[in-house]
């Protein structure tokens, strides 16, 4: 029997099924009869409280911070959770007002909260409600207990089977024990899923009732990037699995060990690893890969979870976060770079005929500088918090950038008025996405301080071939050899000019094109953070020399099949 849900953290296992049964929370309809009932039920929760707080800060000082600090986060949210005057108020006037039991009171205020975080639209923090339902639990099982060891020891090589797992019951889960889990609900940001990457613990989420059918001590296979769990498979397929499970664990631990070591070439050559990013908890996630900054904080996705624009105080708040993160490394942040196929519901794109060909990122802001200099003041404020520099998106000619200087300018001029700490020599960049832009680096590069290419774009455009369009992906070929002379002459006029040049598109991030790139002259590459450890590993490994003999090799190939064919072959 095999059963597909969603790879949420990668790894294979091999083990026993174990089927945790959770208990649901029932009402009880008690009403209460009288005052004194009223304050020895507030009198329990408020102890139940305690009792909770005090179990979360155990498992925070008991927490094993080599495992990442996703865990350690959640935990203080929980602490908070726990804490919130919010809570207490509802529950305490359920009890007082309405007479109903503590156990009623709680269920009640904990299943409206939950349903609060669910009608959210931002996936990430609709998955919050995970939380809530974690304390809750909690709290239920501290009115009714007094066992506060009900940690349970499982047999070597469990695999946990499960309707879905709070935080908590990942974080204290035994994991000497325990090597994977499937659960029915979930997806890749519930908190169970970061936890269970970051711990190693390879994992399956979403897989539906289906996983009803898997018993106690069925024999399982867990690929936990594929999303699928079969059950007693023959001994022929454990045994393959065997053989994939130890070369990736192989695989997984020379990348740990790497995640401190500086990329440097064998020949001397130090490039910065940064990754891309979308807020402050991916800020924080990418240190843990090892990356030296942030190449690209995509600022549009504070503006998508919302509906309307972000105000300035907002966006501070929120580029300081990211600020403070990062820890003195620094972070490239983007303008608004919406339009295409990224669309805001509060904002009124006009109809047309060819949105990625049309009125987006720069064009929007500079023909709506209301928005760009509330973006800008704020970058610029949050700037004396960390090292910030800021960056246009979608420059086509050298005009948009003078324009975007100017209001630039102006923000700071506003600023200067104020008496608000502000950086007022914040480096200044654009995104080299747009083929004429690349074309004329050599002219750009006397603009700015640095460039950042971003072949996702770069190549739609080189090629004629829209990124979205599934039916034409084969077209969509970043190793096409009219890209890549784009890319090397975008190096070559940065390095001519003296200005810094990096690259955040995903080309930055493909194994396959690490020494080629190298070979070019970039020493700056910005990916996802996973990518990291995997892209180092290549460039500890190689000389600059090899890589320069790369690119020489590769510019004299006349199609991208020959180009990828030799680039897969020297990487084997
Ligand atoms: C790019 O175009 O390469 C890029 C990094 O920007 P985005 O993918 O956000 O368009
Ligand atoms: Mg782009």
């Amino acid at each position: 029997m095999m059963m597909n849900g969603i790879g949420v953290s990668p790894g294979i296992a091999i083990g026993r099924a174990h089927v945790l049964q959770k208990q649901e929370a029932a009402l009880t309809g008690i009403v209460l009869l009288n005052a004194a009932d009223i304050l020895i039920e507030i009198e329990k929760f408020n102890n139940a409280a305690a009792v909770s707080i005090t179990e979360v800060e155990t498992m925070i000082s008991n927490y094993d911070t080599s495992q990442g600090s996703e865990g350690f986060d959640i935990l203080e949210t929980h602490i908070e959770l726990l804490s919130d005057p919010q809570i207490k108020d509802d529950v305490t006037e359920k009890i007082s007002k309405d007479r109903k039991n503590v156990n009623d009171a709680v269920i009640e205020v904990i299943r409206d909260a939950m349903q609060l975080f669910k009608n959210m639209d931002d996936e990430y923090l609709s998955a919050r409600a995970a939380d809530v339902q974690d304390i809750g639990d909690r709290l239920l099982k501290n009115l009714t207990t007094t066992d506060k060891t009900s940690t349970q020891q499982y047999k070597p090589d469990t695999i946990i089977i499960t309707e879905d797992l709070t935080p908590s019951d990942t974080i204290s889960m035994d994991i000497k024990h325990v090597i994977g889990f499937a659960t029915q609900a979930g997806g890749k940001t519930s908190h169970a899923a970061i936890i269970a990457k970051s711990r190693g613990i390879p994992a399956v989420a979403g897989c539906g009732p289906q996983l009803k059918n898997i018993q106690d001590g069925d024999i399982l296979i867990l690929h936990g990037q594929t999303g699928q769990v079969m059950v007693n498979p023959g001994q022929d397929i454990i045994d393959q699995y065997i053989i994939q499970r130890d070369a990736y664990l192989a695989q997984a631990s020379l990348l740990r060990s790497i995640k401190d070591k500086p990329a440097i070439t064998t020949d001397g050559t130090a490039i910065k690893l940064f990754a891309n990013i979308g807020d402050a908890a991916d800020m924080e996630h990418a240190l843990g890969f090892g990356a030296e900054g942030s190449g690209l904080l995509r600022t549009e996705l504070l503006f998508m979870g919302r509906d309307a624009l972000p105000t300035e105080e907002d966006q501070f708040e929120f580029y300081k976060a990211v600020a403070l993160k990062a820890k003195g490394k620094p972070v490239i942040v983007r303008t608004l770079d919406i339009g295409g196929d990224k669309q805001l519901p509060y904002f009124n794109f006009p109809a047309e005929q060819n949105p990625f060909l049309g009125y987006r990122a720069i064009r929007i802001c500079l023909d709506r500088k209301d928005i760009f200099i509330t973006q800008l003041k704020a970058i610029l404020r949050a700037g004396a918090f960390g090292k910030l520099k800021v960056m246009f998106p979608m420059i086509s000619n050298i005009q948009e950038i003078r324009a975007a200087k100017v209001i630039l300018q102006e923000a700071m001029d506003e600023l200067e008025k104020t008496d608000v700490p502000f950086d007022k020599t914040i480096k200044i960049g654009i995104m080299i996405e747009i083929p004429s832009a690349a074309l004329t680096a050599d002219l750009l590069a006397k603009e700015v301080d640095f460039f950042s290419i971003g072949t996702n774009d770069l190549c739609q455009y080189t090629l004629a071939v829209d990124r979205m369009n599934e039916k034409i992906k084969d077209l969509y070929d970043p190793y096409n050899p009219g890209v890549l002379r784009l890319i090397a002459y975008v190096i070559e006029q940065g390095h001519k000019h003296r200005i810094e040049v990096g690259m955040c598109g995903e080309v930055a991030s493909d194994p396959k094109a690490t020494l080629l790139l190298l070979g070019m002259g970039l020493t700056e590459f910005s990916m996802s953070a996973a990518s990291i450890p995997q892209i180092k590993n290549i460039i500890i490994n190689n000389s600059l020399e090899t890589a320069k003999q790369v690119h020489q090799r590769v510019m004299e190939m006349d199609s991208s099949q020959a180009i990828t064919a030799y680039l897969q072959e020297i990487n084997a």
